[in-house]
C-alpha cells in the first residue's frame, strides 16, 4: 500500500474517531518502521489517544473538567486535510473563526467558538489536534518524544486539569502492568492495541 502524506493524515484521523480498521492500517504502517523509536513512540502514543477517544467512556471527566482543553491556549491548527472535512459540512458563516495562517494551515481560536457548554459542537469533523490531545499532541508531547529511545513505554505527560487523560493514563498503567506479568516484558504497542479492544471494544 503507497499512500501520500494527506491520505495517511486522513487514516490516522478516522482511526481516532473510531474506524478501527483505519486505525489498525496506520499500525501496520508504522510497524514497519518499528525499531525507530519516533515510529515505537507514535504507536504507543497514538493507543493511548485511541483509547481515550473511544475505548474508555471519559465524559464524564470531561463533564467535570468542562471543556478546559477548548477554553484556552494557543490557538488550534486546522491542517489542509481538516479544512477540506470543514469546508463540506460547516455553513460559510461557521467557516470565518478560521484564520488563515500559511497556505494550507488555518488557526482555530481558542476559547473555541465551536464548544458548546462542555461539548464539541463538531464533533464528528473536529480537526486532527483535537482528536489528538493530549497523548499525540506534540505541545503536551515534545519533551517525551525527544527522550525515548525506544525501550519501553513513553511516560506520556498529561496536564494536570486533563482528568480524562490522566484517568485514561492510569487505566492503561495498570494493564501494562498485568501484561508485563503475563509477558515477563513490555506489551509491544500491537500487543497493547490488542488487550484493549479485546477488554473494550463492543462494536
Ligand atoms: S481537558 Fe481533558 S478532561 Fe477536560 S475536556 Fe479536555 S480532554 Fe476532557
Ligand atoms: S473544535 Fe471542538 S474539540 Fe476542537 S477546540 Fe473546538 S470545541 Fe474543542
Amino acid at each position: 500500500m503507497s499512500l501520500n502524506v494527506d491520505e495517511i493524515n486522513l487514516l490516522v484521523k478516522k482511526g481516532l474517531r473510531g474506524e478501527l480498521s483505519s486505525f489498525e492500517k496506520v499500525l501496520d504502517l508504522l510497524e514497519k518502521y518499528d525499531k525507530v523509536p519516533e515510529a515505537r513512540f507514535g504507536m504507543y502514543s497514538l493507543i493511548f489517544q485511541i483509547a481515550m477517544n473511544v475505548f474508555i467512556d471519559v465524559s464524564k471527566y470531561c463533564e467535570e473538567c468542562g471543556g478546559k482543553c477548548c477554553k484556552s491556549g494557543y490557538p488550534v491548527p486546522v491542517y489542509k486535510f481538516d479544512y477540506k472535512e470543514l469546508r463540506i459540512n460547516l455553513d460559510g458563516n461557521s467557516l470565518k473563526y478560521l484564520n488563515k495562517a500559511e497556505e494550507n494551515l488555518y488557526l482555530l481560536p481558542r476559547p473555541c467558538p465551536f464548544q458548546k457548554g462542555w461539548m464539541c459542537s463538531i464533533h464528528k469533523f473536529k480537526p486532527y489536534a483535537c482528536l489528538s490531545f493530549p497523548f499525540a499532541t506534540e505541545d503536551e508531547q515534545k519533551d517525551v518524544i525527544t527522550s525515548y529511545n525506544g525501550n519501553g513505554i513513553p511516560e506520556f505527560k498529561v496536564p494536570e486539569y486533563c482528568i480524562a487523560g490522566r484517568k485514561v493514563k492510569e487505566i492503561l498503567e495498570d494493564i501494562i502492568k498485568e501484561l508485563y506479568t503475563r509477558l515477563k516484558r513490555d506489551p509491544t504497542p500491537r500487543e497493547l492495541y490488542n488487550e484493549l479492544k479485546l477488554r473494550y471494544y463492543k462494536g
